[in-house]
C-alpha cells in the first residue's frame, strides 16, 4: 500500500495490512481508524471489569475482562506500527482471551478441576513462546477459529437452559454483533480493490473492531449471568444509565 507521510515505524513487517491507507493522517500512526476503533473495547472492558470485582465475582472474569483490555491494547499497537512484534501482542492475547473461555464455560463440568488451569496455563505460555519463534501466519487463524467453535456448543447450552428474557437477549445481541462484524471484516478483506477507488473508505476493519467490542461485552455479561445463576446469586440484567445491560446481583447472606 502506497505511503503518503513518511512512516515513523519503517517498512511494514506484519503478515497482514488492511484496506485502510497507511500513514494517511501522521507519521505515527499506520492506520488511523484500526487504531482508534479499539477504544470502545478497552472502555467496555473496564465497565466490565469493575462491575466484576466490586461484586465480587469469581477472580476469572477480572481476568478476562483485563485480558481483553490487553489484546484491545496489543490491537491498537499493532495497527498503529504494522510491525510484527506487534502484530503479536494483539494475536497472543486473543489465544489467552478464548483459552480462559474455554475455563469458564467448561470448568463447571469438569472432572479434573485443578488441572484444568494448569494445562490451560501450559497451553497459553507454549503458545506465546512458539509463536514468537514460528511467526504463524493462516496456522494462528485456523487455530484460533478451531478452539472458538468448541465454545460454541456451550454456549448454545447454557443459552437454552436460561430462562431470562434479558440474559436471552444478551446471547442473540452477542450473535448479532458477531455476524455484523465478520460482515464488515470480510468486505474490507475482500473488496478492498473497489474499496480503495470510493471517494471514501467504510473503514469495515474499524467497524470489525467496534462490533467485536461490543460482542465480548455481551458475552462476557452473559456468562457472568450464567455464573451467577449457578452459583445461587439471584442475578437480573440492569441497565447502566437506562443503556448498557450488566449483571447485578444478591449474593445470600450467610457468604
Ligand atoms: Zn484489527
Amino acid at each position: 500500500m502506497a505511503e503518503i507521510i513518511s512512516s515513523f515505524w519503517g517498512p511494514v513487517t506484519s503478515t497482514t495490512d488492511c484496506c485502510e491507507k497507511n500513514y494517511a493522517y501522521s507519521s505515527y500512526i499506520a492506520e488511523f481508524y484500526n487504531t482508534i476503533s479499539n477504544i470502545p473495547t478497552i472502555l467496555l472492558a473496564l465497565i466490565g471489569l469493575i462491575s466484576a470485582h466490586t461484586q465480587r465475582f469469581e477472580k476469572r472474569f477480572c481476568v478476562l475482562h483485563l485480558s481483553i483490555m490487553a489484546f484491545a491494547i496489543g490491537s491498537m499497537l499493532y495497527h498503529a506500527t504494522l510491525q510484527h512484534v506487534k502484530q503479536q501482542s494483539n494475536e497472543t492475547p486473543m489465544m489467552w482471551e478464548i483459552l480462559l473461555y474455554i475455563y469458564i464455560l467448561y470448568s463447571p463440568d469438569w472432572h479434573y478441576p485443578r488441572t484444568m488451569p494448569i494445562f490451560l496455563c501450559l497451553y497459553g505460555a507454549i503458545f506465546a513462546i512458539v509463536h514468537s519463534v514460528l511467526r504463524f501466519g493462516i496456522g494462528f487463524k485456523v487455530h484460533y477459529v478451531i478452539l472458538s467453535l468448541l465454545c460454541i456448543p456451550r454456549m448454545y447450552k447454557y443459552y437454552i437452559y436460561t430462562d431470562d428474557v434479558c440474559a436471552k437477549c444478551l446471547a442473540r445481541l452477542y450473535v448479532a454483533t458477531l455476524l455484523l462484524g465478520s460482515l464488515a471484516w470480510l468486505s474490507d478483506l475482500v473488496f478492498c480493490n473497489k474499496i480503495s477507488s470510493w471517494p471514501i473508505n467504510p473503514q469495515g476493519h474499524a467497524l470489525w473492531h467496534v462490533f467485536m467490542g461490543f460482542n465480548s461485552y455481551f458475552a462476557n455479561t452473559f456468562l457472568m449471568f450464567c455464573r451467577a445463576q449457578q452459583c445461587g446469586w439471584s442475578p437480573r440484567i440492569v441497565r447502566l444509565m437506562g443503556v448498557l445491560p450488566y449483571v447485578k446481583i444478591q449474593k445470600p447472606k450467610r457468604q
